[in-house]
């Protein structure tokens, strides 16, 4: 049987967000001190700006207009659980544990702003801050030590379902959702998902293909499409057979629910 034109069109935007998630995943020894909350932490103790504070603002900009993006296709922590996802077959539970989040965001950003404050404010900009050569993963130390993160990461995940450090810990995704229910409250133009819930038949496939694990049928039949912790991966409009989701560049008015 032919292949429809649109099905090709989704399968192979996955795809592209697959391979970004796996070359982001093997940049890691490169790019982790640039994404790091904890380099950024180390910076700010001595009133340096690092690459990942400059990070965590841009995120935070765009996230006014594209929402969690980062986190569905270029995340390499999100990339990590992703690539575990297979084994990992319950979801997160909604509810109280993005508040763990939440709570962990604003103790973060207190600890941070303390420790600028502590060492006289912001003293210099080092976007390499902590690399050797731009590198960050330098040495054996720095391995083990980002190899211990990333398999606390994955425990995380383990223990509370899908994504589950995203659902649950990520001080960035806080950033990015705080970001997002600003542009929800003001209502400009941003990317985000639409549903013509008149044509769905219930078939579960978006929810199953959503790596968040979110309930996505429910919210086609909510006509609740914005969700914070949707990642705007568009693997739910992907694998839906009836075209039931759309995603891509909506005004307000074009999506009620925001
Ligand atoms: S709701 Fe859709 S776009 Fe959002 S995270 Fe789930 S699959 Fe991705
Ligand atoms: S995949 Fe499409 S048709 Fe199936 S439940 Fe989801 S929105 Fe409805």
């Amino acid at each position: 049987m032919t292949e429809k034109p649109e099905t090709k069109q989704a399968s192979s935007r996955q795809n592209i967000r697959k391979w970004i998630l796996i070359l982001s995943f093997i940049l890691i020894p490169v790019t982790i001190f640039y994404i790091s909350p904890i380099i950024v932490m180390m910076g700010a103790g001595e009133g340096v700006a690092t690459g990942s504070l400059l990070l965590y603002i841009a995120l935070f900009l765009l996230s006014l207009v594209v929402a969690r993006l980062w986190c569905g296709w270029l995340c390499p922590m999100g990339a990590w659980q992703e690539i575990c996802s297979p084994v990992i077959k319950h979801t997160v539970k909604e509810g109280w544990r993005n508040w763990i989040k939440y709570g962990i965001t604003a103790i973060w950003l207190g600890m941070l702003a303390l420790a600028f404050f502590q060492a006289g404010g912001i003293r210099s900009v080092d976007p390499i801050y902590g690399t050797v050569n731009g590198i960050s993963i330098s040495s054996v130390q720095v391995l083990m030590m980002v190899g211990i993160i990333f398999l606390f990461i994955i425990i995380i995940a383990f223990i509370t379902g899908k994504r589950g450090t995203c659902h649950v810990f990520c001080p960035i995704a806080g950033i990015m959702v705080a970001g997002r229910k600003i542009r929800n409250l003001i209502h400009w133009p941003a990317l985000g998902l639409s549903a013509d819930a008149s044509r769905c038949i219930d078939c579960q496939k978006c929810s199953k293909a959503c790596p968040m694990g979110l309930d996505v049928n429910g919210m086609v039949r909510k006509d609740e499409m914005e969700n914070a912790d949707c990642i705007l991966c568009a693997s739910c409009a992907d694998a839906c057979p009836k075209g039931v989701i759309s995603y891509g560049w909506k005004t307000n008015e074009q999506r009620r629910d925001s």
